[in-house]
């Protein structure tokens, strides 16, 4: 653990390194913990500035680990986790270097990536012998996926596979590989209709992660669906894992997306207005479509094809 001089010690390269990535500060309470720089934001982005704009908008807790433009946070959502804002505006090393220095910080950071292993019982279906594809293990995961038409280019593009033993046994596995195809969650759906539990996922905050980011192009257009099975009918499309937006996804396409088409199952159609009035501001605005499916389909259903639905903005 850290003792009281290490900690004054820690917090004044925290200091340094967000001087390295923003310049001088202009007020800096070394007791609160409060220090302001010209917002990086207002200056480039907004005023297309070489240097700061000398307003010093950008008020920084490193103490409490939080920042706020307060010019722009409004316009350009510039509020949140320190953390962020030294990952997407600082380099590699000071991302490291921070981590080290603010370790309750990166603690909370951790334990949130509890690192997610696929059950050792997991089959992948591509890659099952000919003489596994007689019993009827196999017959049964295969019947359900055929039953919803998922082909055998999907199977291998999604990494799709089954347990059946285990503590996933009857399940249909679909994992979530991140842009390091590290793998960061999976889904469990039963094949077996009688129980009642379709879904068993693991123990890891799915609020956290972006769902098979391995296989986004954040410069194409966008899709976003409710789960998985949607997500392997539609290409480029991400799943929130529920009806809402997590902040992580909802910080992700903020910085990464150019155009977000929302698809939602027919009957969350009021969840789907919620998220594009969430996401149709600051960079993103215009930016935003959306499509209204009948109340009793969602994109798995329709394999996908979407084409007999209009896809519109609100006002
Ligand atoms: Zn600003």
């Amino acid at each position: 653990m850290f003792s009281k001089t290490d900690v004054q010690n820690n917090l004044s390269e925290v200091v340094d390194i967000l001087d390295n990535i923003l310049g001088y500060s202009k007020n800096h309470n070394d007791f609160s913990g409060q220090i302001s720089y010209d917002c990086p934001i207002c200056s480039h982005e907004i005023k297309g500035l070489d240097k700061g704009d000398g307003k010093g908008n950008l008020e920084i807790n490193y103490k409490l680990g939080v920042y706020k433009c307060w010019a722009c946070c409004d316009t350009h959502r510039t509020y949140g986790v320190l953390r962020f804002f030294i990952k997407k505006y600082g380099s590699k090393e000071q991302l490291k270097k921070y981590d080290l220095l603010a370790p309750e910080e990166a603690e909370i950071y951790k334990k949130k990536y509890n690192p997610v292993k696929l059950p050792k019982e997991f089959i992948l279906l591509n890659s099952v012998t000919t003489g596994f594809k007689l019993t009827h293990h196999y017959k049964r995961a295969m019947g359900y996926l055929r039953s919803r038409n998922i082909t055998d280019d999907m199977m291998q593009r999604h990494h799709i596979g089954f347990c059946y033993t285990g503590e996933y046994a009857g399940r249909i596995i679909i994992p979530s590989y991140d842009d390091n195809l590290d793998l960061n969650y999976f889904i469990a759906r039963t094949y077996d209709e009688r129980n009642k539990l379709k879904y068993k996922n693991p123990e890891a905050e799915k609020e956290v992660i972006i769902w098979n980011e391995r296989l986004i192009d954040w410069d194409e257009p966008v899709y976003l669906v409710e789960g998985p099975f949607d997500s392997i009918f539609l290409p480029n499309s991400i799943p929130m894992l529920g009806k809402t937006l997590s902040e992580k996804l909802f910080t992700d396409l903020y910085e990464k997306a150019q155009k977000i088409i929302i698809v939602l199952d027919g009957d969350a159609w009021e969840n789907a207005k919620k998220i594009y009035s969430k996401l149709n501001g600051g960079r993103l605005f215009g930016k935003i479509w959306i499509i209204k499916l009948p109340i009793d389909k969602d994109i798995a259903d329709l394999q996908g094809n979407l084409n007999n639905f209009e896809m519109k903005q609100l006002v």
